[in-house]
């Protein structure tokens, strides 16, 4: 017979686990069925985590070579044990793994492991194996996630062919690495194998890398991974691809329209993610994505069928860790009653290259198709004196406003600790701060975040170091 739930949610990433955790917090009688052995979705297991935590080793290993001498550390030799980095990068991941599985039996969510079916409005079907069990639910909440688009001149093997899946879980470091589309994934996997000793090459269609990006952030991101010895070919095209047992070329569409053959060993494609809602049974029901893939929904997550939700990758927005968990939070509490709001202006992006780069809010490309007239003032690091104590000066903070109201438009920061110092920005923009209101508070002496006052000073011709 099949148990009943309030509360059934299917995939256990940020979007589905949060929501889980708040729905049995409010006291929803809450199932979420997981299909990967594992809890926390693509950003624990292949996303975020993994890929923030290679971050942070290939960077310890790159300063301790490139940056110890000038800080008087003679450093005759660093060894690199891979086998090691991995490990270690498991070992995170694998902590957090059971940290929600700790977390889902101490708010008692009932954790179905495999494969989640709708046969019908109120009813989920589990498969695992030969075993089926049915699910009868009174709410559905659907955050099924998103996965890697492919080439269809290159198909993932995930040991040539590398999806990011792939490329965070390589057995050595390739001698020479093709990338693929120069977007936030693609940067920062390309970063993490440059600084580990590949020759990496990005071959990316559009004129610029990362474009969600404020177009002087950009610019100022690919001089310095080009510092670093990455290369970058923009406005071109990988149009074909041979594969042979020993390489894989692409012919790429240069910008002069002439085809450049380029050779390698591995090659990462990282052009953009796909929601998942195959599989799902949601033609069983009628619920259709729209022509992009995403679930169609209302202001409070609802889709066509209104006991049945969507949030996260599957549905239109930011492919964020964050953004999902927002909208899991949101979406249980609406089932339980209240009356949440998701912030989505105020909703940070962040690329962990080094330098960072976050920004919360609109570009200045934005604040014009907005109707905007807007202004800016910029910091650079190299003028902040915690900057220059640390020698991580590479950078500058952009603050975008509105003259007629002096309300901050957008915060964009390239430089060390980013994803960090971008917090602030993010509550300015969301309790709709004025750039004085930054430019008056005190910021303590001396850290990073006096270049985000002394931005905002310069919207006002007033910064004082510069
Ligand atoms: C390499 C990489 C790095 C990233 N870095 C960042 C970052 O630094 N910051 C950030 O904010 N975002 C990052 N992201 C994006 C982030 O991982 C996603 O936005 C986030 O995971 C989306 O959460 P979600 O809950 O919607 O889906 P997911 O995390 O994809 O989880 C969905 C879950 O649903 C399960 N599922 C699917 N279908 C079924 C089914 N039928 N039955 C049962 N289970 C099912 C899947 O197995 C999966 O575990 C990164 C992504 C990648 C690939």
């Amino acid at each position: 017979m099949a148990e009943d739930f309030d509360v059934v949610i299917i995939g256990a990433g940020p979007g589905g686990y949060v929501a889980a955790i708040r729905a049995a917090q409010l006291g929803l009688k809450t199932a979420c069925v997981e299909k990967r052995l594992e809890l926390g979705g693509t950003c624990l297991n292949v996303g975020c985590i993994p890929s923030k935590a290679l971050l942070q080793s290939s960077e310890l290993y790159w300063k301790l070579r490139h940056e110890g001498k000038s800080h008087g550390l003679e450093i005759s030799d660093v060894g690199l044990n891979f086998k090691q980095m991995m490990g270690r990068k498991q070992k995170v991941v694998a902590g957090f793994n059971e940290g929600i599985a700790g977390l889902f039996k101490k708010n008692k969510v009932t954790r179905y492991a495999g494969t989640a079916q709708l046969t019908s409005p109120n009813i989920v079907t589990v498969q695992s194996g030969p075993s089926k069990v049915e699910l009868n639910a009174r709410h559905i909440i659907l955050a099924t996630g998103s996965e890697p688009i492919g080439l269809p001149f290159l198909p993932f093997d995930e040991r040539r062919i590398l999806s990011s899946t792939g490329a965070l879980a390589l057995e050595n470091i390739p001698k020479k690495m093709l990338v693929v589309g120069a977007g936030i994934i693609g940067v920062e996997l390309g970063s993490v194998y440059s600084r580990l000793g590949s020759e990496v090459i990005f071959v990316e269609f559009l004129d610029r890398i990362c474009p969600t990006l404020d177009i002087s952030l950009s610019k100022e991101l690919q001089q310095c991974l080009t510092k670093q010895g990455m290369q970058f070919f923009l406005s071109s095209k990988v149009a074909s691809a041979e594969i042979s047992d020993k390489q894989i070329t692409l012919n790429v569409q240069m910008p002069d329209q002439s085809t450049q053959a380029m050779s390698s060993d591995v090659v990462l494609v990282s052009i953009g993610r796909r929601p998942i809602t195959s599989g799902l049974g949601l033609e069983n029901i009628g619920i259709a994505p729209n022509p992009k893939g995403f679930i169609p929904i209302n202001g409070q997550f609802r889709t066509s069928i209104p006991h049945i939700f969507a949030i996260g990758d599957i549905v239109d927005g930011p492919m964020l860790a964050h953004k999902a968990s927002e909208e899991g939070a949101a979406v249980a509490e609406i089932i339980a009653g209240h009356h949440p709001l998701v912030d989505y202006a105020a909703i940070p992006s962040v690329v962990y290259t080094h330098p960072e780069v976050a920004a919360v809010g609109m570009t200045e490309e934005e604040a014009k198709s907005y109707g905007f007239n807007p202004i800016s003032g910029t910091f650079p690091f190299k003028a902040n004196s915690r900057a220059r104590c640390t020698g991580e000066e590479e950078g500058f903070v952009k603050i975008v406003a509105d003259p007629v109201t002096d309300r901050i438009l957008g915060v964009h920061i390239i430089g060390a600790h980013a994803s960090e110092l971008i917090a602030e920005a993010g509550l300015a923009i969301s309790q709709k701060a004025k750039v004085l209101d930054i430019a008056n508070l005190p910021h303590a002496h001396p850290t990073l975040s006096e270049a985000i006052k002394e931005a905002a000073l310069a919207v006002h011709k007033r910064a004082i170091h510069k």
